[in-house]
Protein backbone atom coordinates (compact mmCIF):
# COMPACT_ATOMS: atom_id res chain seq x y z
CA UNK A 1 0.00 0.00 0.00
CA UNK A 2 1.68 3.40 -0.98
CA UNK A 3 -1.21 5.90 -1.73
CA UNK A 4 -4.45 7.54 -0.05
CA UNK A 5 -5.85 10.36 -2.33
CA UNK A 6 -9.69 10.81 -1.53
CA UNK A 7 -11.04 11.46 -4.53
CA UNK A 8 -13.47 14.72 -4.41
CA UNK A 9 -16.21 13.02 -6.88
CA UNK A 10 -17.03 10.42 -4.38
CA UNK A 11 -19.57 11.03 -1.07
CA UNK A 12 -17.68 10.69 1.73
CA UNK A 13 -18.11 7.30 3.99
CA UNK A 14 -18.30 5.86 0.43
CA UNK A 15 -14.89 6.35 -1.00
CA UNK A 16 -13.10 3.55 -2.88
CA UNK A 17 -10.36 1.51 -1.38
CA UNK A 18 -6.96 2.38 -1.14
CA UNK A 19 -5.79 0.02 -3.21
CA UNK A 20 -8.27 1.67 -6.32
CA UNK A 21 -6.81 5.05 -5.47
CA UNK A 22 -3.54 5.30 -7.58
CA UNK A 23 -0.80 7.77 -7.85
CA UNK A 24 -2.20 11.41 -9.28
CA UNK A 25 0.41 14.34 -10.42
CA UNK A 26 0.48 15.92 -7.13
CA UNK A 27 2.38 12.76 -5.53
CA UNK A 28 5.92 12.99 -4.90
CA UNK A 29 7.45 10.85 -7.33
CA UNK A 30 10.16 9.88 -4.19
CA UNK A 31 10.27 9.36 -0.81
CA UNK A 32 12.34 12.49 0.60
CA UNK A 33 13.99 9.93 3.05
CA UNK A 34 17.38 9.10 1.66
CA UNK A 35 20.37 8.46 3.68
CA UNK A 36 21.27 11.73 3.22
CA UNK A 37 18.89 14.53 2.22
CA UNK A 38 19.53 18.30 2.51
CA UNK A 39 16.78 20.91 2.27
CA UNK A 40 17.67 24.21 1.10
CA UNK A 41 15.57 27.30 1.35
CA UNK A 42 15.40 30.05 -1.56
CA UNK A 43 14.46 33.19 -0.84
CA UNK A 44 13.09 34.94 -3.48
CA UNK A 45 13.07 38.98 -3.94
CA UNK A 46 9.92 40.99 -3.01
CA UNK A 47 9.60 41.79 -7.00
CA UNK A 48 10.68 38.89 -8.13
CA UNK A 49 7.74 37.79 -10.84
CA UNK A 50 5.77 34.49 -11.08
CA UNK A 51 6.87 33.72 -14.27
CA UNK A 52 10.43 33.74 -12.30
CA UNK A 53 9.20 31.70 -9.87
CA UNK A 54 7.48 28.71 -12.19
CA UNK A 55 11.42 28.77 -14.08
CA UNK A 56 12.98 27.85 -10.49
CA UNK A 57 10.45 25.10 -9.62
CA UNK A 58 10.29 23.42 -13.06
CA UNK A 59 14.50 23.37 -13.29
CA UNK A 60 14.14 21.91 -9.92
CA UNK A 61 11.88 19.23 -10.48
CA UNK A 62 13.87 18.82 -14.02
CA UNK A 63 17.13 17.88 -11.59
CA UNK A 64 14.77 15.20 -9.43
CA UNK A 65 14.44 17.41 -6.71
CA UNK A 66 11.51 18.38 -4.68
CA UNK A 67 10.12 21.74 -4.54
CA UNK A 68 7.78 23.57 -2.03
CA UNK A 69 6.62 26.55 -2.57
CA UNK A 70 5.13 28.85 -0.19
CA UNK A 71 3.54 32.26 -0.63
CA UNK A 72 4.01 34.22 2.53
CA UNK A 73 2.78 37.71 2.45
CA UNK A 74 6.06 39.96 1.58
CA UNK A 75 7.80 37.42 -0.70
CA UNK A 76 7.53 33.80 -1.88
CA UNK A 77 9.85 31.22 -0.37
CA UNK A 78 10.69 28.06 -2.52
CA UNK A 79 11.80 24.65 -0.14
CA UNK A 80 13.98 22.26 -1.69
CA UNK A 81 14.70 19.07 -0.58
CA UNK A 82 16.17 16.04 -2.03
CA UNK A 83 19.88 14.29 -1.92
CA UNK A 84 22.73 16.11 -0.49
CA UNK A 85 25.22 15.74 -3.07
CA UNK A 86 22.51 16.42 -5.73
CA UNK A 87 21.86 20.39 -4.37
CA UNK A 88 24.87 21.22 -2.97
CA UNK A 89 25.81 20.79 -7.11
CA UNK A 90 23.15 22.89 -8.31
CA UNK A 91 23.25 26.95 -9.01
CA UNK A 92 20.18 27.31 -6.56
CA UNK A 93 21.39 30.99 -6.48
CA UNK A 94 21.78 31.74 -9.47
CA UNK A 95 18.15 32.27 -11.12
CA UNK A 96 16.79 35.82 -11.65
CA UNK A 97 14.52 36.81 -9.24
CA UNK A 98 16.43 34.52 -6.02
CA UNK A 99 17.02 37.02 -2.77
CA UNK A 100 19.72 34.50 -1.11
CA UNK A 101 20.14 30.55 -0.33
CA UNK A 102 20.58 28.91 2.92
CA UNK A 103 20.43 25.01 3.77
CA UNK A 104 18.07 24.41 7.02
CA UNK A 105 20.13 23.44 9.87
CA UNK A 106 17.25 21.96 12.10
CA UNK A 107 16.94 18.28 12.07
CA UNK A 108 13.32 18.37 11.27
CA UNK A 109 13.91 20.01 8.05
CA UNK A 110 10.34 20.08 6.30
CA UNK A 111 8.74 20.30 9.19
CA UNK A 112 10.25 23.77 10.30
CA UNK A 113 9.20 27.35 10.46
CA UNK A 114 11.74 28.48 8.25
CA UNK A 115 11.08 25.66 5.43
CA UNK A 116 7.64 27.49 4.42
CA UNK A 117 8.39 31.01 6.14
CA UNK A 118 4.75 31.63 6.57
CA UNK A 119 2.06 29.40 8.86
CA UNK A 120 1.00 26.27 7.34
CA UNK A 121 -3.07 25.86 6.95
CA UNK A 122 -4.94 22.57 6.46
CA UNK A 123 -8.32 21.96 5.45
CA UNK A 124 -10.41 19.37 7.20
CA UNK A 125 -13.28 18.65 4.77
CA UNK A 126 -14.20 22.09 4.60
CA UNK A 127 -12.80 23.43 7.72
CA UNK A 128 -9.25 25.20 7.48
CA UNK A 129 -7.02 25.05 10.48
CA UNK A 130 -4.11 27.57 11.03
CA UNK A 131 -5.99 31.16 9.85
CA UNK A 132 -7.70 33.75 12.51
CA UNK A 133 -10.32 31.59 13.41
CA UNK A 134 -9.33 28.97 16.43
CA UNK A 135 -11.44 25.86 14.83
CA UNK A 136 -13.10 23.78 18.14
CA UNK A 137 -13.14 19.78 17.63
CA UNK A 138 -15.59 17.97 19.81
CA UNK A 139 -17.03 15.10 20.29
CA UNK A 140 -17.37 11.86 22.97
CA UNK A 141 -13.86 9.86 23.47
CA UNK A 142 -15.43 6.21 21.63
CA UNK A 143 -18.24 6.08 19.02
CA UNK A 144 -20.86 3.82 21.22
CA UNK A 145 -24.21 4.17 19.57
CA UNK A 146 -26.22 6.08 16.72
CA UNK A 147 -28.02 8.26 19.29
CA UNK A 148 -25.55 8.46 21.13
CA UNK A 149 -23.01 10.09 18.62
CA UNK A 150 -25.99 11.34 16.61
CA UNK A 151 -26.91 13.37 19.49
CA UNK A 152 -23.91 14.68 20.33
CA UNK A 153 -22.50 15.86 17.11
CA UNK A 154 -25.78 17.67 16.52
CA UNK A 155 -25.37 19.77 19.83
CA UNK A 156 -21.77 20.18 19.52
CA UNK A 157 -22.42 21.48 15.79
CA UNK A 158 -25.26 23.52 17.59
CA UNK A 159 -22.73 25.08 19.91
CA UNK A 160 -20.34 26.36 17.35
CA UNK A 161 -17.74 22.91 17.06
CA UNK A 162 -16.52 23.02 13.58
CA UNK A 163 -15.04 19.60 12.98
CA UNK A 164 -16.81 16.27 14.99
CA UNK A 165 -13.85 13.71 17.23
CA UNK A 166 -14.82 9.92 17.85
CA UNK A 167 -12.77 7.11 18.55
CA UNK A 168 -13.98 3.88 16.44
CA UNK A 169 -10.51 2.23 17.15
CA UNK A 170 -9.36 3.13 20.57
CA UNK A 171 -6.12 2.69 22.04
CA UNK A 172 -7.01 1.24 25.94
CA UNK A 173 -4.49 0.23 28.95
CA UNK A 174 -6.10 -2.82 29.80
CA UNK A 175 -6.97 -5.35 27.61
CA UNK A 176 -10.26 -6.06 28.87
CA UNK A 177 -11.27 -2.42 28.55
CA UNK A 178 -13.72 -1.20 25.53
CA UNK A 179 -11.40 -0.98 22.56
CA UNK A 180 -13.88 0.96 19.84
CA UNK A 181 -16.66 -0.31 17.65
CA UNK A 182 -14.24 -0.40 14.69
CA UNK A 183 -15.91 -0.62 11.48
CA UNK A 184 -19.31 0.00 12.82
CA UNK A 185 -17.96 2.76 15.00
CA UNK A 186 -16.86 4.18 11.60
CA UNK A 187 -20.51 4.19 9.79
CA UNK A 188 -21.58 5.55 12.65
CA UNK A 189 -18.96 8.78 12.64
CA UNK A 190 -20.06 8.83 8.50
CA UNK A 191 -24.22 8.71 9.74
CA UNK A 192 -23.03 11.84 11.79
CA UNK A 193 -21.16 13.87 9.49
CA UNK A 194 -23.96 13.22 6.73
CA UNK A 195 -26.74 14.36 9.76
CA UNK A 196 -24.23 17.72 10.93
CA UNK A 197 -22.63 18.25 8.06
CA UNK A 198 -19.28 18.42 10.43
CA UNK A 199 -15.97 16.78 9.09
CA UNK A 200 -14.82 14.07 11.37
CA UNK A 201 -11.43 13.31 13.00
CA UNK A 202 -10.93 9.46 14.07
CA UNK A 203 -8.05 7.38 15.28
CA UNK A 204 -5.70 5.06 13.34
CA UNK A 205 -3.85 2.87 15.32
CA UNK A 206 -2.11 0.10 12.74
CA UNK A 207 -0.95 0.39 9.57
CA UNK A 208 -3.70 -2.52 8.77
CA UNK A 209 -6.69 -0.88 9.45
CA UNK A 210 -5.65 2.25 7.57
CA UNK A 211 -7.33 1.57 4.23
CA UNK A 212 -10.64 1.13 5.94
CA UNK A 213 -10.03 4.13 8.21
CA UNK A 214 -9.06 6.57 5.21
CA UNK A 215 -12.22 5.39 3.73
CA UNK A 216 -14.31 7.61 6.43
CA UNK A 217 -12.17 9.81 8.20
CA UNK A 218 -11.71 13.35 7.14
CA UNK A 219 -8.55 13.59 9.29
CA UNK A 220 -6.82 11.16 10.78
CA UNK A 221 -5.97 11.08 14.68
CA UNK A 222 -1.83 9.57 15.32
CA UNK A 223 -2.36 8.81 18.88
CA UNK A 224 0.13 9.75 21.68
CA UNK A 225 0.63 5.79 21.97
CA UNK A 226 1.64 5.65 18.56
CA UNK A 227 3.96 9.00 18.25
CA UNK A 228 6.65 7.44 17.26
CA UNK A 229 4.94 3.97 15.41
CA UNK A 230 7.71 4.84 12.49
CA UNK A 231 6.11 2.70 9.95
CA UNK A 232 2.59 4.35 10.89
CA UNK A 233 3.92 7.68 10.56
CA UNK A 234 5.19 6.91 6.67
CA UNK A 235 1.80 4.87 5.58
CA UNK A 236 0.13 8.21 6.82
CA UNK A 237 2.41 10.08 5.16
CA UNK A 238 1.71 8.58 1.91
CA UNK A 239 -1.39 9.57 1.74
CA UNK A 240 -2.70 13.46 1.36
CA UNK A 241 -5.50 12.92 4.51
CA UNK A 242 -4.84 15.38 7.16
CA UNK A 243 -3.01 14.30 10.18
CA UNK A 244 -3.38 15.02 13.46
CA UNK A 245 -0.14 13.78 15.08
CA UNK A 246 -0.59 13.44 19.32
CA UNK A 247 2.48 14.14 21.38
CA UNK A 248 3.35 11.19 23.25
CA UNK A 249 3.20 11.15 27.23
CA UNK A 250 6.81 10.63 27.54
CA UNK A 251 7.70 12.72 24.20
CA UNK A 252 9.81 15.91 24.00
CA UNK A 253 8.61 18.72 21.70
CA UNK A 254 11.97 17.90 19.34
CA UNK A 255 10.61 14.02 19.64
CA UNK A 256 7.17 14.94 18.28
CA UNK A 257 8.73 17.30 15.76
CA UNK A 258 10.88 14.42 14.18
CA UNK A 259 8.04 11.98 13.86
CA UNK A 260 6.00 15.00 12.35
CA UNK A 261 9.25 14.91 10.03
CA UNK A 262 8.30 11.13 8.91
CA UNK A 263 5.17 12.22 7.49
CA UNK A 264 5.96 15.35 5.42
CA UNK A 265 8.94 13.27 4.29
CA UNK A 266 6.59 11.08 2.69
CA UNK A 267 4.72 13.88 1.10
CA UNK A 268 1.72 14.97 3.38
CA UNK A 269 2.33 18.35 4.65
CA UNK A 270 -1.34 18.12 5.73
CA UNK A 271 -0.21 17.72 9.22
CA UNK A 272 -1.53 18.80 13.00
CA UNK A 273 0.53 18.96 15.91
CA UNK A 274 -1.47 18.22 18.95
CA UNK A 275 -0.23 18.90 22.63
CA UNK A 276 -2.50 16.41 24.76
CA UNK A 277 -0.45 16.06 28.14
CA UNK A 278 2.68 14.78 29.22
CA UNK A 279 3.95 12.28 32.36
CA UNK A 280 5.52 14.04 35.15
CA UNK A 281 5.67 14.05 38.97
CA UNK A 282 2.75 15.62 39.37
CA UNK A 283 -0.57 12.73 40.58
CA UNK A 284 -3.31 15.31 40.99
CA UNK A 285 -3.96 15.47 37.44
CA UNK A 286 -4.03 12.85 34.74
CA UNK A 287 -1.26 14.30 32.84
CA UNK A 288 0.18 18.02 33.03
CA UNK A 289 -0.65 20.00 30.10
CA UNK A 290 2.28 21.46 28.62
CA UNK A 291 1.19 24.60 27.43
CA UNK A 292 5.01 25.70 27.04
CA UNK A 293 4.28 23.73 23.93
CA UNK A 294 2.18 25.91 22.03
CA UNK A 295 4.57 28.80 21.66
CA UNK A 296 7.45 26.66 21.18
CA UNK A 297 6.21 24.94 18.00
CA UNK A 298 4.28 27.81 16.80
CA UNK A 299 7.79 29.70 16.39
CA UNK A 300 9.80 26.37 15.53
CA UNK A 301 7.36 24.86 13.11
CA UNK A 302 4.78 26.41 10.46
CA UNK A 303 2.17 23.45 10.82
CA UNK A 304 -0.81 24.49 12.78
CA UNK A 305 -1.32 23.64 16.61
CA UNK A 306 -3.68 22.10 18.44
CA UNK A 307 -4.36 21.59 21.79
CA UNK A 308 -6.59 18.73 23.77
CA UNK A 309 -6.94 19.93 27.52
CA UNK A 310 -9.53 16.72 27.88
CA UNK A 311 -6.45 14.46 28.38
CA UNK A 312 -4.46 17.22 29.44
CA UNK A 313 -5.76 17.35 32.85
CA UNK A 314 -8.21 14.61 32.59
CA UNK A 315 -10.92 16.12 35.11
CA UNK A 316 -14.00 17.79 33.90
CA UNK A 317 -14.36 20.78 36.15
CA UNK A 318 -10.81 21.61 35.02
CA UNK A 319 -11.05 21.24 31.55
CA UNK A 320 -12.70 24.27 30.31
CA UNK A 321 -9.67 26.73 32.68
CA UNK A 322 -7.40 24.68 30.57
CA UNK A 323 -9.03 25.43 27.19
CA UNK A 324 -9.20 29.00 27.50
CA UNK A 325 -5.64 29.04 28.37
CA UNK A 326 -4.83 27.02 25.01
CA UNK A 327 -6.46 29.73 23.21
CA UNK A 328 -4.37 32.09 25.47
CA UNK A 329 -1.74 30.56 24.39
CA UNK A 330 -2.13 30.98 20.84
CA UNK A 331 -3.51 27.77 20.02
CA UNK A 332 -4.91 27.45 16.34
CA UNK A 333 -7.72 24.38 17.47
CA UNK A 334 -8.62 22.75 20.69
CA UNK A 335 -10.02 19.52 21.16
CA UNK A 336 -12.87 18.99 23.19
CA UNK A 337 -14.44 15.47 24.77
CA UNK A 338 -18.04 15.55 24.90
CA UNK A 339 -20.36 12.91 26.28
CA UNK A 340 -24.50 13.11 26.74
CA UNK A 341 -24.27 10.45 29.22
CA UNK A 342 -20.40 10.69 30.77
CA UNK A 343 -21.81 8.42 33.70
CA UNK A 344 -22.36 5.49 31.14
CA UNK A 345 -19.59 6.25 28.95
CA UNK A 346 -17.24 3.33 27.45
CA UNK A 347 -14.29 5.43 28.18
CA UNK A 348 -13.26 8.76 29.76
CA UNK A 349 -16.31 9.67 30.72
CA UNK A 350 -15.02 11.36 34.04
CA UNK A 351 -12.95 14.11 31.59
CA UNK A 352 -16.26 14.60 29.29
CA UNK A 353 -18.15 17.57 29.14
CA UNK A 354 -22.26 17.52 29.12
CA UNK A 355 -23.11 19.59 26.25
CA UNK A 356 -24.65 22.46 27.97
CA UNK A 357 -21.25 22.92 29.71
CA UNK A 358 -19.42 22.56 26.10
CA UNK A 359 -21.99 25.39 24.96
CA UNK A 360 -21.05 27.68 28.12
CA UNK A 361 -17.16 27.00 27.31
CA UNK A 362 -17.63 27.56 23.25
CA UNK A 363 -19.03 31.16 24.65
CA UNK A 364 -15.72 31.88 26.82
CA UNK A 365 -13.75 30.61 24.07
CA UNK A 366 -14.99 32.86 21.69
CA UNK A 367 -14.04 36.11 24.14
CA UNK A 368 -10.50 34.95 25.23
CA UNK A 369 -10.21 34.01 21.22
CA UNK A 370 -11.22 37.62 20.19
CA UNK A 371 -8.72 39.34 23.40
CA UNK A 372 -6.30 37.82 21.87
CA UNK A 373 -7.17 38.64 18.05
CA UNK A 374 -8.22 35.46 17.35
CA UNK A 375 -11.99 34.47 16.14
CA UNK A 376 -14.02 30.79 17.02
C1 LIG B 1 -8.23 10.22 22.48
O1 LIG B 1 -8.16 11.27 21.81
O2 LIG B 1 -9.30 9.73 22.90
C2 LIG B 1 -6.96 9.56 22.90
C3 LIG B 1 -6.92 8.27 23.14
O3 LIG B 1 -5.95 10.43 22.99
P1 LIG B 1 -4.40 10.20 23.38
O4 LIG B 1 -3.80 9.40 22.27
O5 LIG B 1 -3.88 11.59 23.46
O6 LIG B 1 -4.35 9.49 24.70
MN1 LIG C 1 -10.31 9.88 25.28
Amino acid sequence: MRTVFPSPEVAPGQRPPLSARRKTSCEPSFSTQTANSLAMIIITRPDATEEQIQHIVSRIADWGLRAEVSRGEMRVVIGVIGAEDKIRQKPLGAFPGVESVMPVLKPYKLVSYEFRGTASRVKVGDVVVGSKEVVIMAGPCSVESEDQILSIAQSIRDSGAKILRGGAFKPRTSPYSFQGLGKVGLQLLAEARRESGLPIITEVMDTKDLELVAEYADCLQIGARNMQNFSLLREVGRTQLPVMLKRGMAASIKDLLMSAEYILSEGNFNVLLCERGIRTFETMTRNTLDLNAVPVLKAETHLPVVVDPTHGIGIRDFVPAMALAAVAAGADSIMIEVHNAPEFAKSDGEQSLLPKDFADLVRRVRCVAEAVGRAV
